[in-house]
């Protein structure tokens, strides 16, 4: 009896997880051989670094979830309530891939934009885990997973980019410096 109460328990509470991992997150990491490493571009921009060197290099939360596609849990994170005006970079390689600006209150737990800074800073591919199918984000530039995208933004893309903040670090925005501007005749 006991056992059939725990047993239950724990389908219940693999169900909860499932579900609150439904709304933004990845399932839990496959094996890292799974994971075809960003490609090398022949300019050389693609940062490419061994397990190793990507262990040492982040924090075990950044490689939890940049490296194994994990996620954080919802509300858990430093960004989803951060409102200063500056630009979110890469945590992996530096990498600027979502600016203040198009960062909206998505209510998830999770900082949410409607679209990246340039579109060429991130990719996505298929993600099929969790019973579901769900477009996932990484960076363009490391390949470090970022989170997912979802088609119930606001305008003007209609884009929910759900991105974990452990994949992000946020560099606010300098006041506007004369001595930024070109130097006029
Ligand atoms: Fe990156």
């Amino acid at each position: 009896m006991i056992r059939w109460t725990m047993a239950g328990a724990l389908a219940g509470a693999a169900l909860m997880a499932a579900l609150a991992l439904a709304a933004c997150g990845a399932g839990p990491a496959g094996p890292a051989a799974e994971r075809t490493g960003p490609m090398q571009d022949d300019q050389g921009e693609k940062l490419v670094l061994t397990d190793a060197e990507w262990r040492a290099r982040l924090t075990p939360e950044q490689y939890r979830i940049l490296r194994r596609r994990g996620t954080e849990r919802a509300f858990s994170g430093t960004l989803w309530k951060e409102h200063r005006d500056g630009v979110y970079v890469c945590a992996g390689c530096g990498q600027p891939l979502f600016d203040a600006r198009t960062k909206f209150d998505s209510g998830t737990g999770w900082p949410s934009y409607f679209e990246p800074i340039d579109e060429r800073a991130v990719e996505t591919e298929p993600d099929r885990s969790w019973f579901t199918v769900r477009t996932e984000v990484h960076c363009a530039r490391c390949g470090g997973h970022l989170g997912h995208v979802f088609e119930d933004g606001p305008e003007p893309t209609g884009l929910r980019y759900c991105i974990n903040s452990a994949a992000l670090e946020f560099r606010p925005r300098r006041r506007h410096d004369a001595s930024d501007d070109p130097p006029r005749d």
